[in-house]
């Protein structure tokens, strides 16, 4: 059964979702391939879809491990697929350079000089043992958006930028330090390849000892479009083929405590406790039960507990365990976590126990533009593809361009919403609807004035 004939069953599986499902009108028709006659210049123009997923293929191969992709930022295979991806950005006529960041890009000249470029593109390092789509098919989707636009001899109006972040699964590192938002003391992390940051960023061409030299400034971005594979499964159980993202959550982190009293777990009668992980326990229910109740999409996480003294045979007297809430508004996150903090001490106070809470990390969220919102989905329709508006749970280099143009992004499914695994996996006809998708969005982007 096709993706589309799925849509409307897979819909209503999702239950709770707040969704805004577009799915393609029918009445439309097929689209056509490049018409010269069009009104508007290469607004029909499609990518090649095979070219585009054996690419995909070859660049499986720059790994270190036979199955999925092992690709560790500043290793030798990111060399060798950045030296590869160089040579096909220069069959296209792109001019390749590499920034301070070590990011590589690859740009194409437009017809008006005085404007900014549009940034397109995503990153190819992967996590140990990862898999060949996360990062990737955004990355040979825009190469095949360039190529694309080079083949047809299309001259836009803002010049086109390819760009390979460097070093996003070790933290984002490339477009961070491109968005100015790297730190001095980074530099020295050693990262999974074993280099550090300084290092390899200098082994990819790059120079990050001067932070301020290595940042853009606002206005030298028009916009940037991103495609990436969901990594969950939303799309692939709805049975969608295009995400718009509305943005990449915001996270929050707290340490949690847990105060009662250590004591003798044979001789201490149970009305006598002042036992925290009961209190724990209680606490972490509510903390599921509050995300899931509160209307809306946020998700609140405990993954981590430990207990003092932990002996089988002592009641434990401190708790801690780790509190995360994730939403597309920071102001949500503060709510929830009021209202998890309020019924927390309730609990804790009705176990004779304690409880505090003290925040230790904080990503801001990044909404992507509604422009580029509509122009995705508008675009997404013309191509006969179903659309659904949903939020980026997991991070992305977009999130760093955020701060200096407006952003936007396109998902595509996840086989089983799998990811950072070997067996994480999109079906080529959903890589090439995604690039369709970037590169019709990327020509509807070129004719506005940004
Ligand atoms: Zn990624």
């Amino acid at each position: 059964m096709r993706r589309r004939e799925l849509a409307g069953i897979g819909l209503a599986a999702l239950g709770g979702w707040a969704l805004r499902p577009v799915v393609a009108a029918a009445r439309r028709g097929p689209t056509t391939p490049t018409d010269a006659t069009s009104d508007r210049r290469g607004r029909d123009l499609l990518v090649d879809g095979q070219r585009l997923n054996d690419r995909l293929r070859h660049l499986a191969s720059f790994s270190s491990a036979e199955s999925g992709t092992t690709r560790l930022a500043y290793s030798d295979e990111d060399l060798a697929a950045r030296a590869w991806l160089t040579d096909r950005l220069e069959e296209a006529g792109a001019t390749v350079s590499v920034d301070r960041g070590a990011n590589l890009l690859g740009r194409l000249a437009g017809s008006d000089p005085s404007r900014p470029p549009l940034l397109i593109g995503s990153h190819i390092d992967s996590v140990p043992a990862g898999g060949s789509y996360d990062g990737q098919v955004g990355t040979m989707a825009a190469l095949e958006a360039v190529t694309a636009i080079a083949d047809a001899g299309l001259a836009t109006r803002h010049p086109i930028e390819f760009v390979v972040w460097a070093n996003e699964e070790g933290g984002k590192t490339g477009s961070r330090a491109f968005a100015g938002e790297v730190w001095a003391f980074e530099l020295d992390i050693v990262t999974a390849s074993g280099y550090r940051i300084d290092e390899g960023t200098r082994r990819l061409g790059g120079d990050l000892s001067d932070l301020a030299a290595a940042r853009r400034d606002s206005g030298t971005i028009a916009a940037y479009l991103e495609l990436h594979v969901e990594q969950g499964f939303v799309l692939d159980r709805a049975g969608i083929d295009i995400g718009v993202v509305e943005g990449i959550v915001g996270i929050k982190r707290w340490t949690a405590t847990v105060d009662g009293f250590a004591n003798h777990a044979g001789t201490t009668p149970m009305d006598q406790r002042q036992d925290a992980m009961v209190a724990a326990a209680r606490i972490i229910d509510i903390v599921h039960r509050i995300a899931r109740e509160t209307p809306g999409r946020q998700v609140a996480t405990v993954g981590r507990l430990a207990a003092e003294p932990g002996a089988p045979n002592v009641i434990p007297g401190r708790v801690t365990f780790s509190l995360e809430i994730r939403d597309l508004e920071m102001s949500k996150i503060d709510d929830v976590f009021e209202e998890i903090r309020r019924a927390a001490e309730r609990v804790a106070g009705e176990a004779e126990t304690r409880v505090g809470f003290e925040q230790f990390y904080e990503s801001r969220a990044a909404p992507t533009d509604p422009r580029l919102r509509d122009l995705i989905e508008g675009e997404a329709a013309r191509l006969d593809h179903a659309s659904l508006r949903m939020p980026s749970g997991a991070g992305h280099d977009a999130q760093s361009v955020a701060l200096l143009a407006p952003v936007g992004m396109i998902f595509v499914p996840s086989r089983d919403g799998i990811s950072h695994s070997p067996l994480e996996f999109t079906e080529p006809e959903d890589v090439t609807a995604g690039a369709n998708v970037l590169l019709r969005t990327l020509l509807a982007l070129d004719e506005l004035d940004l």
